[in-house]
């Protein structure tokens, strides 16, 4: 390894908080919800749901976002 020779005296510092900040964001849909008094809750879920990570809109969850390509949880 003559690189090391070359490199010393220079530090490089691993940003290793950045990586478990990537690991803890975790890509994930978010529904759609639409509220509804005469359903039970209030509440209804509906299919369509957003990219949590570029907030694509699809019409139903699928196992990778089409648009940014992240796989989901
Ligand atoms: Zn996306």
């Amino acid at each position: 390894m003559s690189e090391n020779r070359k490199n010393s005296g220079v530090r490089i510092d691993k940003n290793t908080s950045s990586l478990e900040a990537i690991k803890a964001r975790a890509p994930h849909w978010i529904h759609h919800t639409r509220n509804d008094e005469t359903y039970w809750g209030g509440v209804i879920y509906l299919p369509e749901c957003d990219c949590s990570e570029c907030g694509f809109t699809v019409t139903r969850e699928r196992k990778r976002c089409p648009h940014c390509g992240c796989l989901m949880w």
